[in-house]
């Protein structure tokens, strides 16, 4: 039986990757670093690229994208993207690329999965939900607001890697631009601290063995605020609550 679980190679605006693995297969969910800095961040966890089954691309932003090509060309690494991502020219050619449509479940070897439309200023964005021998794991970021579609794609997860981008008193107070803030506050842009409270609260904590806190900014945050605003929904229990760092990223974590 192969167990769920998952690593953060880093996450914030300077680069996101994640990846998942069942013992049978591992994909990494983005790649917003170059092609050395994935190599050298794989090689911590003690990983090569040519290990990986698929890259899956959740939108065409660059901390998400930046790396996508460059590894899939020289790795011939899958590619699975939305057509719409596809579309903003971002990725260019690649050995091997599969659609994905949003509230379609594919299967990369044995690990299922199910993408899901997000609202945030991309032009086909998803976001994913991961099941493996009856383990879910839900891997959720840049999102401009819980909607109703979110809350009910990512019910009832084991683990939950979660965007706590800003604290809305340190962006409105910050060295953003007007235009800026509004669009990270916005509902199309990302989700502050006490959104993702209010998310995982209609979510339900119960099932919830590892809660990753994600995406976090380096101007609008800081992981005490975060942690003080969702440890409280813990009862005060903050053991299942982890930070993914934008340089050390996070190291693997097993659902049981
Ligand atoms: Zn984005
Ligand atoms: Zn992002």
């Amino acid at each position: 039986m192969g167990k769920l679980r998952f690593a953060s190679l880093g996450s914030g605006s300077k680069g996101n990757a994640t990846l998942v693995s069942d013992e049978e297969t591992m994909v990494l969910v983005d790649c917003g670093f170059g092609l050395r800095e994935t190599e050298r961040r794989l090689a911590r966890l003690g990983l090569h690229p040519r290990q990986l089954d698929a890259v899956l691309v959740t939108h065409e932003h660059g901390d998400h994208l930046r790396g996508v090509g460059p590894l899939a060309r020289r790795y011939a690494v899958p590619v699975y993207i939305t057509p719409g991502t596809w579309l903003s020219g971002r990725l260019g050619e690649v050995p091997c690329r599969h659609w994905i449509t949003p509230q379609s479940r594919f299967a990369v070897k044995s690990l299922v999965i199910d993408p899901f439309t997000v609202p945030h200023d991309a032009r086909e964005p998803v976001q994913f939900r991961f099941e493996s021998h009856g383990r879910h794991l839900g891997v959720l970021t840049d999102l401009g607001q819980p909607t109703d579609h979110v809350v009910e794609a990512f019910s009832g997860c084991d683990a939950l890697i979660l965007e706590c981008n800003h604290d809305r008193y340190m962006l409105e107070v910050g060295p953003y631009p007007p235009r800026l803030k509004r669009r990270v506050g916005g509902n199309w842009g990302h989700l502050a601290n006490v959104q993702a409270a209010a998310l995982l609260q209609r979510l339900g904590l119960d099932r919830l063995q590892r809660i990753v806190c994600s995406h976090l900014s380096e101007h609008n945050n800081c992981p005490e605020l975060v942690l003080d605003t969702l440890t409280p929904l813990l009862d005060g229990d903050g053991s299942r609550l982890t930070i993914a760092a934008q340089d050390s990223g996070l190291d693997w974590q097993a659902i049981t």
